[in-house]
């Protein structure tokens, strides 16, 4: 008899995104007429930029031709994308990274879903409350947690609630954990974490022997001077943490799939004898065991994204989605909204009024504004009461939606 993994029994059904389809399509069925505008879903909206594309085109005609033409490439990505990254990303910064450091992947979902593996099931996880629910899911995945209870929490979660009393930082546990997620530009807040407290958390870890899974996916999208764009940027961190980045909100890559991760050598865990391991070179085993490598064509177009005309380009179609950032803010605020984000991210995050349930906010805004945007309260119980509304939508729409948001009752 095939027994399933049962961990999968205790996930809440994916609820979020499909009961938000189920609603929109239950008021388009019944307005057929109503034009609705979706600024929902985290998803970009501008295509690859022209020196992408162009990249893409020409890794393609390679691989076309007998005398270019390539097979399986290596794991861990191509020396030339591994080595734009590390001079680019990291070292024009002065950040101390090398291209050995840099494990290319097909998407930060997977590898902060995936990089559990790598330690043991007796680890305690600390996940910030509201986030990307990769995380919290993942852990349930792996074996960690008991049952949901009913306000949301999944016992042996180590849950930070981040809220507008505590700046959506979240303070340091009193339970000490051993694995802890950040996400820094956040998603859903949109709020970002300074050079300070970012040092916090890499003092935590030290002296907890703890490691922090930094998902830096939105870092392109800081426009403030003094906001960290990696955890590196804070002394010490190489030896407790790594970082997720993704070309996905960056340079439009959520549908071309290209990613990486980021182990610096001096990065240990522990076994149980109290010895310690090189957790990059679990990671390599791991990814060359279960990962054959991006395509080389995607590869040759990530790489692009930092020759200089790459960088302008997708600097461009940043700056086009943060003016849009801009028009959601100053009009949500008009409207006698509390706004968050939205200054170094693509999210707008907005506290609803007089305490209304983020559900309720949402039917409103639908049935009234025919405007599509996110409850809250799918990101974790403590988004309960707030709202997110995308960035990543066309600037003709924000204007529409921001003017219809703004006359609702
Ligand atoms: C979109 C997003 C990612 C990127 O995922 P990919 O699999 O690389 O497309 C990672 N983390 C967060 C928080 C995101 O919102």
């Amino acid at each position: 008899m095939a027994l399933i993994n049962e961990n999968y029994l205790k996930l809440k059904a994916g609820y979020l995104f499909p009961e938000i389809g189920r609603r929109v399509k239950e008021f388009t069925d019944a307005n057929p007429d109503k034009k609705v505008i979706r600024m929902g879903i985290g998803d970009v909206t501008q295509p690859l930029t022209p020196t992408v594309l162009k990249a893409f085109h020409a890794g393609v005609e390679e691989m076309g031709k007998a005398e270019t033409f390539r097979g399986y490439g290596p794991e861990q990505g191509y020396d030339f994308l591994r080595e734009a990254i590390a001079k680019n990303a990291y070292q024009a910064s002065g950040i101390d990274i090398s291209a050995d450091d840099i494990i290319v992947s097909d998407g930060s979902k997977c590898d902060t879903g995936n990089i559990q593996e790598i330690f043991g099931a007796d680890n305690k996880i600390a996940i910030c409350d509201p986030v990307y629910p990769v995380y919290s899911d993942t852990t349930v995945m792996s074996g960690k947690t008991g049952e949901c209870a009913a306000n949301g929490y999944y016992s042996g979660i180590i849950y930070m609630p981040c809220t507008d009393a505590n700046g959506f930082i979240p303070e340091l546990p009193t339970e000490r954990p051993d694995l802890i997620f950040l996400c820094y530009p956040n998603n859903p807040t949109g709020t970002v974490a300074g050079k300070e407290e970012l040092a916090k958390w890499v003092k935590y870890a030290k002296d907890n022997k703890s490691i922090i899974l930094f998902d830096a996916a939105y870092e392109s999208f800081i426009t403030e001077a003094g906001i960290p764009r990696s955890i590196y940027e804070i002394e010490g961190a190489k030896e407790v943490a790594i970082e997720f980045r993704s070309f996905s909100k960056t340079a439009g890559f959520t549908g071309t799939r290209c990613a990486f991760t980021v182990i610096p050598e001096e990065l240990k865990a522990y076994d149980s004898e109290g010895n310690a391991h090189s957790v990059k070179k679990l990671w390599l085993r791991r990814h060359t065991t279960k990962f054959n490598g991006v395509s080389y064509p995607v590869q040759k177009a990530a790489a692009a994204v930092y020759t200089e005309e790459g960088q302008k380009e997708v600097n461009e179609v940043v700056a086009y989605y943060m003016e849009n950032a801009r028009i959601m803010r100053e009009s949500l605020s008009a409207a006698g909204y509390q706004v968050f984000g939205g200054v170094n991210a693509p999210y707008i995050w907005v506290k609803t009024k007089g305490g209304m349930k983020s559900w309720d906010f949402f039917d409103k805004v639908l049935n009234e504004a025919n405007v599509v945007g996110t409850p809250g309260s799918g990101f974790g119980p403590a988004g309960e009461g707030y709202f997110r509304f995308s960035a990543f939508a066309d600037r003709a729409n924000v204007v529409d939606a921001m003017e219809r948001v703004k006359n609702l009752s």
